[in-house]
C-alpha cells in the first residue's frame, strides 16, 4: 500500500509577494545599520560652476538622513534582475579567472572614505584581486531596462553619467588605473515603427546588424539581447574618458573630473543649512538632456516645489510620504 502523504499546496502568487515584504525589510535592517553614511550608490558630481549632476544632491542627503525610499513592487522585480546579472557575470567570470586570481566578496573590496567627518562607503560590483586581495580588475554591472537606454547604449555609445560617475567613484578608491562597465540586456525588444528609430538602427548587414532580427521587407523587427563593455580611465587633466572596449576610436571625454566626484559628497554633506540648486540633466559629455530629471522624480517633486528654502521642513515632509521609509524610527 502506498504511504499517504499531504500534498502541499500553495499559492505561488502570495508566497512571492510575502518573500517581497521579507526582503524589504532585511533591506530597511540592512539601511539602518549604515544611517548616517554617505553612499557610493548615491555617487553624482560637481561640475565646478555651483551645479550638480549625476545623482541628485537632496536624494544622497535623505539616504544620508536615513530616509529610505522603497522600490514598488515593479520596481523591486527590476532591481532584483540587477542583482541576478550580477551573479550571472560572476559565476562566469570565476569559471575563466587565470590562477592566482579571485573576485572579492563585497566586505573584501568595499570602499570607505570620510568628508567634513562623515563616512562615505561603496560596493563596487565585481572587484578581481591576486592572492594577497590586491585589486586588479573592477567592473560596475547594469542591466538594460528599456529599449531607448538599448539603443542610447548599443548603437550611440551613449552611457549614464551617473553610471560613469559610479564608476570614476569605485575606480579612484581602489586605486586602479581603468575600469569596465557593461551593460547586458536580456530581452527581444520589438521595434515599434518610429523615425526617430530609423535614423540608428542599421540596415541589414550593415555594421552591428547581428543585433537586430529583421522581416522579409529587410527592416528591422526586433533588438536582440547583447552585452556592451565600456572602457574607463582618466585622461591627464583628471577628466573621466570612455570607449567601447578594445575599440580604437577616440575616447569620449565626460564633465567627471576625479575631483568633482569628492566635491560633489562634500557639498550634499552641506545640504543642512541649503538645499543647493536641483541637479542638471546631463549627458556624460555636458549636453542638456532631452528630458529633466526632476520631471522623473514623481514622489519627491511635490516637496521641492513646494519647501525647497527650508532644508529642515524639506526633510520632515519627505519623510511624511508613503513611499519613504525613516529608519531613524525603525
Ligand atoms: S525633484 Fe529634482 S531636486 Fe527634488 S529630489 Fe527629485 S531630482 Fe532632486
Amino acid at each position: 500500500m502506498k504511504p499517504t502523504t499531504t500534498r502541499m499546496v500553495m499559492n505561488l502568487s502570495d508566497t512571492l509577494r510575502r518573500d517581497d515584504q521579507q526582503k524589504i525589510i532585511t533591506k530597511q535592517m540592512e539601511e539602518k545599520e549604515k544611517l548616517n553614511v554617505l553612499r557610493g550608490g548615491n555617487t553624482g558630481v560637481a561640475l565646478g560652476d555651483g551645479n550638480y549632476a549625476g545623482e541628485c544632491p537632496r536624494k544622497a542627503y535623505m539616504r544620508w538622513k536615513g530616509l529610505f525610499l522603497s522600490a514598488e513592487d515593479n520596481r523591486g522585480i527590476m532591481f532584483e534582475g540587477g542583482l541576478a546579472n550580477e551573479t550571472i557575470l560572476i559565476e562566469k567570470l570565476t569559471r575563466q579567472l587565470p590562477a592566482g586570481f579571485k573576485i572579492l566578496t563585497q566586505s573584501e573590496c568595499g570602499t570607505s572614505w570620510e568628508i567634513n567627518g562623515i563616512k562615505v562607503t561603496g560596493s563596487p560590483d565585481i572587484v578581481i584581486a591576486d592572492k594577497d586581495n590586491v585589486p586588479h580588475v573592477g567592473i560596475e554591472c547594469k542591466q538594460i531596462c528599456s529599449l531607448w537606454t538599448g539603443v542610447d547604449v548599443l548603437l550611440k555609445n551613449k552611457v549614464s553619467l551617473k553610471h560613469l560617475a559610479q564608476s570614476a567613484h569605485y575606480m579612484l578608491e581602489l586605486g586602479l588605473p581603468e575600469y569596465k562597465l557593461i551593460y547586458v540586456s536580456y530581452v527581444d525588444y520589438q521595434l515599434p515603427y518610429m523615425k526617430a528609430l530609423d535614423a540608428y538602427v542599421p540596415a541589414k548587414d550593415a555594421a552591428l546588424s547581428e543585433h537586430f532580427e529583421y522581416g522579409t521587407n529587410g527592416k528591422a523587427k526586433k533588438m536582440l539581447p547583447f552585452r556592451k563593455v565600456y572602457e574607463l580611465g582618466f585622461n591627464d587633466t583628471g577628466f573621466l574618458q570612455y570607449r567601447e572596449e578594445g575599440s580604437k576610436s577616440f575616447w569620449t571625454t565626460t564633465v567627471i573630473h576625479r575631483q568633482g566626484i569628492y566635491d560633489f559628497f562634500a557639498h550634499v554633506t552641506t545640504l543642512d543649512s541649503n538645499l543647493g540648486p536641483r541637479p542638471l540633466t546631463l549627458t556624460a559629455e555636458g549636453e542638456f538632456a532631452t528630458y529633466n530629471i526632476c520631471d522623473y522624480c514623481k514622489e519627491i517633486k511635490p516637496v521641492c516645489d513646494k519647501y525647497e528654502t527650508v532644508p529642515s521642513r524639506w526633510l520632515s515632509e519627505v519623510a511624511k510620504l508613503d513611499t519613504v521609509t525613516d529608519l531613524n524610527k525603525i
